[in-house]
């Protein structure tokens, strides 16, 4: 048994990944605090829609970290015909992570404090898309069922992938502030990844092993904030032959909103449809929905 030490341990904002070698495993942990205030704080969203979100941020940061490259993306979008929430939208780029759900808050008002996924979509999907450092884009779509956003992202891996995965995220506000954190472990029977993967079965011996060791974690220990997401690490899997951990990206609130950006959008539209979109200032104002800022574009 060993463990490769980290010169310092890793907290909040910041990803962890690891492997376990022998079983042909890897994963990351996340926990979100600063970055999680600073994405909500752009929007005044009532408790279940913050913790949705909460949630939908670790989902981006875990799945977005298995990505390679300062271009590489993964981007997540539940929608829904008539649900209550209609649109929810979260991306990850290089460690930064972003944002925003539109929903009818009427409606999410009668839910209660605590509704359930199937009550705040209804019938919808999940749209999970990873475009590479190399522009290579894969998406899957799957029903947004199940009890949890970390469970669809779950049937994303086996039916998209073929990966088997195992996510939990745990989130808590209190006096404190706001915390959200997940573990997701997968196997990768073939090793390195990217390689063609042959002979994937949900019920490999080491993949049923892993699955029961990363299920024991529990949602105080996600969320603990004098826990090193190196010794949850540590205690899921310290029998093992080898731990192997490797701190990822540091985790920011970013968005890529800029005038330039939105000039360049509104540039791509015919002159008429630019003057459609001018107020009686004549100026186009664009909000940006991540972070809730407004743009002027003289254009
Ligand atoms: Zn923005």
């Amino acid at each position: 048994m060993t463990e490769t030490i980290a010169t310092a341990e890793t907290y909040s904002d910041t990803l962890l990944g690891f492997t376990l070698q022998g079983r042909n495993a890897r994963g990351r942990i996340v926990r979100l605090e600063g970055v999680l205030e600073e994405v909500l704080s752009a929007h005044s969203y009532p408790a279940p829609i913050t913790h949705l979100l909460g949630e939908a941020l670790v989902l981006g940061a875990l799945m977005g970290g298995l990505l390679k490259g300062e271009h590489a993306q993964m981007t997540m979008q539940a929608q829904t015909n008539g649900g209550v929430v209609r649109l929810l939208v979260c991306d990850y780029r290089a460690g930064a992570v972003r944002g925003y759900a539109d929903f009818d808050a009427e409606r999410l008002a009668k839910l209660g404090a605590n509704p359930s996924l199937a009550a705040l979509f209804g019938e919808g999907y999940l749209a999970i898309t990873f475009e590479t450092e190399g522009r290579q884009r894969y998406q899957g779509i799957v029903p947004l069922e199940g009890d949890s956003l970390a469970a669809a992202c779950e049937t994303y891996f086996s039916q998209s992938e073929q990966i088997p995965t195992l996510i939990r995220v745990a989130s808590r506000s209190g006096a404190g502030g706001r915390t959200a954190a997940g573990l997701l472990v997968q196997h990768l029977p073939d090793g390195e990844e990217g390689r063609e993967r042959l002979h994937v079965r949900m019920d490999h011996p080491d993949w049923e092993h892993v699955a029961i060791l990363a299920g024991t974690i529990g949602h105080d220990e996600l969320l603990d904030p004098a826990l090193s997401l190196e010794a949850i690490a540590w205690r899921l899997f310290h029998e093992e032959e080898e731990v192997r951990v490797q701190p990822g990206a540091a985790l920011t609130r970013g968005c890529r909103c800029s005038t330039a950006h939105y000039e360049a959008i509104i540039a791509r539209f015919p002159a008429d449809e630019q003057d459609e979109m001018r107020g009686e200032d004549g100026v186009i104002a664009v909000d940006c929905q991540f972070c809730s800022r407004s743009f002027a574009l003289a254009i």
